[in-house]
Formats: structure tokens, sequence, C-alpha cells
């Protein structure tokens, strides 16, 4: 073997991982088929548990030298007059920093700890029986290589290689995202909270406007990815649509464009997907571990970094490498990350009735505890925030209502 593991993708997730690889100890080669550093699209919000994580990984305090803003709290609205402020008094609730920069730092530190191939395309996966024992792939000067480990960790985002040749690649539309973001310069908003509106026309999803640092926010709306096709949306012209329209002008009225507009899909964990087998497990987007209703990835892809990690060491340690021992990885995920997934498709369920995610909305805005409850829900603060449970009872009594006609007028229950 060449290596005791091979990790495809230097993003948040591989990074991650081949950084707590090498700190174990254990010989690992990165590749990644970009340069770093390369940009991303994403919304660039740094929530939550990614917060945490920078800091148990060691690189918080470079990060903080990036252009960035640091967040306390959101502004967000709906279609029909719903609007809500909200400033907590956490100290580190979340930044914002261009992912351009964000992951060059990451994967800089992973080149510190272990062997690094950038600008390597893995074009297939090697196999002996069903076990995964290496890549293939085409390297700078264009020639074929292949490399033989122990374990191969797929953390090669939304379109993995490693996944598709496994055939666990599913994108079911009804339960995942596609998002396009674009930067302006010069936007009207308050450069320490993120904007998040739920006009009628990204429904279900979101327009958002995040400031990234130097007087640029990142500009950008995402829906479940079945709407698309059905309502016809060409997403790049519904951006522009929403910027010009009266719903945010004022904001936008001395803004100008600096990028070009750029999109992908977010595989969320609303989605069941086999995470590991026979020398191979699978992190980050590549594992669909996006949240479903906020379509935050990085902190999942940091934290399944880790988890995958530490079965590696444990499968080093026992000498097995088989999905006897790789399965812990999958059920560590679980455990971390399915209540989050469960609450999220609640809030994910409310969105697609647009009346019923009115009325979520005006109910948030009621009660200071709702607020909070929703900042850090939104924030992915832990794995384990819940919705007040009272909130959820009266949604699901209106929709009762709704549903069996109990309501006459259903505009009065809200
Ligand atoms: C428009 C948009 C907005 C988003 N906004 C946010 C947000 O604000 N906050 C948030 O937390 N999340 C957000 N997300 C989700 C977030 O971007 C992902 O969850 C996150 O990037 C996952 O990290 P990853 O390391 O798994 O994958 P990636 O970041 O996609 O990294 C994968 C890496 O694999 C490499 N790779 C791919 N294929 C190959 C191959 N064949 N060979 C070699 N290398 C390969 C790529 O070059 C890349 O470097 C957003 C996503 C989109 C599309």
């Amino acid at each position: 073997m060449d290596y005791d593991v091979i990790v495809v993708g230097g993003g948040p997730a591989g990074s991650s991982c081949s950084i707590f690889l090498g700190k174990k100890g254990i010989k690992t080669l990165l590749v990644d088929k970009a340069f770093f550093p390369r940009d991303k699209a994403c919304g660039d919000g740094v929530t939550g548990k990614s917060v945490n994580m920078i800091e148990e990984l060691g690189v918080k305090d470079k990060i903080d030298k990036l252009p960035h803003e640091r967040l306390m709290g959101f502004i967000t609205s709906a279609s029909g007059g719903v609007k809500i402020s909200y400033m907590g008094n956490d100290k580190d609730p979340g930044y914002t920093c261009k992912r351009y920069l964000f992951d060059n730092e990451l994967f800089q530190l992973a080149r510190e700890k272990v062997d690094v191939i950038e600008n390597f395309t893995v074009t297939d996966i090697l196999m002996d029986g069903n076990k995964v024992t290496g890549i293939k792939g085409t390297g700078n000067d264009g020639k074929e290589k292949q490399f033989t480990s122990n374990i191969v960790v797929g953390a090669d985002g939304a379109n993995s290689i490693v996944a598709r040749k496994l055939g666990l690649n599913s994108f079911e539309t009804d339960k995942c995202y596609v998002s396009i973001r674009a930067y302006y310069e010069n936007v009207d908003i308050r450069h320490d909270s993120l904007e998040i509106h739920f006009m009628d026309e990204v429904l279900p999803g979101y327009f958002w406007i995040f400031p990234v640092g130097n007087n640029v926010c990142n500009v950008g709306l995402g829906l479940v990815a079945e709407e698309i096709p059905k309502r016809k949306i060409n997403l790049k012209s519904l951006l522009d649509e929403i910027v010009k329209s009266s719903y945010v002008a004022d904001k936008f009225k001395d803004s100008r464009q600096v990028s070009e507009i750029k999109g992908w899909n977010l595989p969320t964990g609303a989605q069941k997907r086999k995470r590991a087998g026979d020398g191979f497990i699978l992190i980050g987007d590549a594992a669909s571990l996006i949240i479903p209703f906020t379509g935050e990835g990085i902190g999942n892809a940091l934290v399944s970094g880790k988890l995958a990690a530490n079965t590696i060491s444990n499968a080093i340690a026992k000498n097995d490498f088989s999905y006897s021992i790789t399965k812990e990885y999958e059920k560590s995920v679980e455990t971390a990350m399915n209540d989050e997934f469960r609450t999220n498709q609640t809030v994910m369920n409310i969105l697609e009735n647009r009346m019923l995610f009115k009325s979520f909305m005006m109910e948030i805005g009621k009660k200071t505890e709702y607020l909070t409850a929703f900042s850090a829900f939104i924030t992915a603060k832990t794995e384990k925030v819940k919705l007040p449970l009272d909130l959820l009872a009266k949604i699901a009594f209106r929709y009762l209502a709704n549903l069996t006609g109990l309501a006459k007028d259903f505009k009065k229950t809200i």
C-alpha cells in the first residue's frame, strides 16, 4: 500500500480529516483537482459549530486575520409584511469569510501535516472485489497515475467521483437544494448581520445577503431542487429580478455586481445515504451532510472529517478496514447529526406550505424566547438545537385546522 489513507478533495471536509489524521501520525495523501486558493460557490457563512471546529483544528487565529465580518444577529422577512430583526449577545456567534480565503487556510494547514497533490483529478477508484483499494487519476502533466491505500475518504463534494463510482450519489430533488451566489459591492445593509428573506418567489427556499468584509456582500438564493424545473425557474434571472425588485431595491440602489454568478447542488441530510463500506468513508457533501433548511454544510463537513479520522485510527489499530469497523463512522455521524436533520426537516416541511410558513415567522417575532431559539437554529450553534415545543404545537394545530376544515378561513388562523 502506498498510504494508510487517501483523502480525495481538500475542501473543509477533506482538509479537516487530513489535519486530524496528520495529528495522529497516520500516513495520508490528500489530492484535489484544484490548485489552492480556489473559489467555491457558497454563502460564505461560517456559523455555529464551524467556529468551534476551526478553533479545535488550530486555524482560528489565521482566519481571524482574513477579511471577514463578525455576526451579532440576523434580519429576516417574508412576503406579506413579516420583518424580524434580532441582535444577540453571544460572544462568538459566527463569521462570514470568503471561501476562497477560508478554505485555503485549512488546506495549507493540512499540507503541513500530510502529503498533498494539487491539480490531480480523480477519475476512478481501484477495487479488489467489494473493497476500495485506491484511486486512479490524472495529474498536472496529463499522465494517469494510481495510488493505493487501506482506506479512501471521499471528500470530493456534491458531485463526488468516489460516491458516483460506488453508486452512492443520490440527489432526491424534493430533499436537496440548488443555490447560486454573486458578490456585490456597496450594498446598504448592517455589516454584523445575516439577511435572510423568504419572499414568495424563492419559496421553498430563501434569498440572502451576507456581508463578507471590505464592503462586499455575498448575495444569493437557493430553492428546493424539484421546484426549479417544475416552475421553469432560471435561477440567474430570478436573482437579478429580486435584486432589482422593490423588496430590496433600497439596499441595492448604489451597489455593483463584482463577480460572476456561480451555483452548485446542496445534497442535504434529509436524504439517507450509505456513508461507509469496505475500504471507504464519505464525508462532507459527498456524504450528503448539509443541514436541510439552512443549507449550511461547512460545520458538518468539518465535524465529519474529525469523526472519520477517529474511526480510521481505530481501523488502523485493529488492522481491519472492512465495513464492520467503518460503520462506526456512520453511527457517529447519525448520533451527532440526526437530531439536527430532523428539526430542520420539520421546518422544511413548514416552508413548503406558504401560509403555514408565514404563520411560523409571525409567531417567531412575538416572543424573545422563540427568536433566541430561531437564531441558534439558523446559525447551527450545536447539533442539539430544538425549537420550542409550544411554537411547533401552534403550527401543527393550524396545519390540522386547515387540513380538516376546522378553520373556515385559514387566513384567520394566522
Ligand atoms: C450557493 C451555495 C451557498 C452555500 N452557502 C453556505 C453557507 O453560507 N454556509 C455553509 O456552511 N454552507 C454553505 N453551502 C454548503 C457548503 O458550500 C458545502 O456544504 C461545503 O463546501 C462542503 O464542503 P466539502 O469539503 O464537503 O466539499 P467542497 O467544499 O465542495 O470541496 C470538495 C473538494 O473536492 C475537490 N474535488 C472534486 N472532485 C474531485 C476529483 N474528481 N478529484 C479531485 N478533487 C476533486 C474540489 O476541487 C473541492 O476542493 C453553500 C453551498 C452553495 C452551493
